[in-house]
């Protein structure tokens, strides 16, 4: 079977060069014999992966030696925690801005390690929007403020990211992380879960200015601490997931590749403005987010006759389009169209809502 397109939000379509190299290179690593999956990470032939992998990471956004770069496991929903048991007291106030789903999950994980205040929301217009930031209310002496970059199941982004002064900004940007250039610099922590533009499930990167490392409560487990992983030799305090470090080293080599990220970012752009554009074209589809906050990474739509949801889901499997149908929380459709995502696939999908439009309307 040739493959298909996979619109899915995470985990998320890889680039196929990168798969053709974990295959080659599955059973006798480099004339090592074995496969990585097999090696200790202790090892020079897994170190030296590990280590490539965070330098092609720091290279590719430009990240400079005052912040750490570590490889972490439990997702971004354990950051939902580590953020507030390592930036935050019990009784400190914290800033969050809500602008979807996953928001709501980093505030609900907040609220039970210290005082949260929301400084803005859009939950009343569906989330389809991000709250200007001159709309925020932020409290005085706050923690930190922290935003989605992009909500994922909504589909909306900060294409600017606010300036919050002395007050470090953490954002959660599992799913446009790596997907265009990034100022780093103006934030105090960075999180992302690879599944989405990274590589694959396991592996959770985070970017941390070292001022806001060494600070979690006392007590914390070593595991939640990240002073202690940042110490522990190239975030190796205990077994790493190293098959998802190294396909993860591999998607960031081939991202070199195809010219970095500012390179990558005038394709997504791309992508992005010609699916849209279609979508507007129309009123048999229609996106539902304000045009300013648009994603480039998750296209969500909907379609005018929802009855019609389930033939267009078929349909589009039938033409090798999968996984569109959109959040089970919001229904309607969603195409995300990540960095791996070939320009090919936005095409053929546009090809095909127009051919689903024609019989259908
Ligand atoms: C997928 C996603 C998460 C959750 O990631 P896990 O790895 O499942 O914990 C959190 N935030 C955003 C923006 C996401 O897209």
């Amino acid at each position: 079977m040739p493959r298909v397109y996979n619109f899915s939000p995470g985990p998320a379509t890889l680039p196929e060069p990168v798969l053709e190299r974990a295959r080659e290179e599955m059973l006798d690593y480099r004339g090592r014999g074995l496969s990585v999956m097999e090696m200790s990470h202790r090892s020079p032939e897994f170190v030296e992966i590990a280590e490539r992998a965070e330098a092609d990471f720091r290279e590719l956004l430009d990240v400079s030696d005052d912040y750490a770069v570590l490889f972490l496991q439990g997702g971004a929903t354990l950051q939902f925690a580590m953020v507030p048991i390592n930036l935050a007291d019990e009784d400190s106030v914290v800033d969050y801005v809500h602008t979807g789903l996953w928001g709501t999950k980093a505030i609900a994980e907040a609220r039970r390690l210290c005082r949260v205040n929301v400084a803005a929301s859009s939950e009343e217009d569906n989330f389809n929007h991000v709250p200007p930031p001159e709309t925020w209310r932020l409290s005085p002496g706050s923690a930190y403020v922290h935003i989605t970059g992009n909500e994922t199941i909504g589909g909306v982004e900060f294409h600017e990211y606010p300036n919050t002064g002395d007050t470090p900004l953490v954002a959660d940007l599992s799913s446009t992380l790596m997907s265009r250039p990034l100022t780093v610099d103006r934030f105090g922590l960075i999180y992302a879960s690879a599944q989405k533009n990274l590589g694959p499930a396991g592996i959770t990167v985070v970017v941390a200015h070292k001022d806001l490392i060494g600070r979690a409560r006392p007590n914390t487990p070593s595991m939640l601490d990240y002073g202690a992983h940042a110490s522990a030799d190239g975030s190796m305090l205990n077994t790493p997931s190293t098959y998802a470090w190294y396909l993860t080293g591999l998607v960031l080599q081939w991202l070199k590749e195809q010219g970095g990220v500012s390179a990558i970012a005038g394709v997504n752009e791309r992508k992005a403005s010609k699916l849209y554009a279609a979508l507007d074209r129309s009123n048999f589809y229609r996106c539902p987010v304000a045009k300013r906050n648009r994603s480039w990474m998750n296209v969500a739509f909907t379609l005018a006759d929802e009855a019609l949801d389930e033939a267009f889901l078929s349909a589009a499997e039938t033409h090798g389009l999968l996984n569109l149908k959109g959040h089970r929380s919001v229904g309607g459709m969603r195409a995300s169209i990540y960095n791996a995502m070939p320009e090919e696939g936005v095409d053929a999908l546009i090809d095909f809502m127009a051919a689903f439009e024609a019989e259908h309307r």
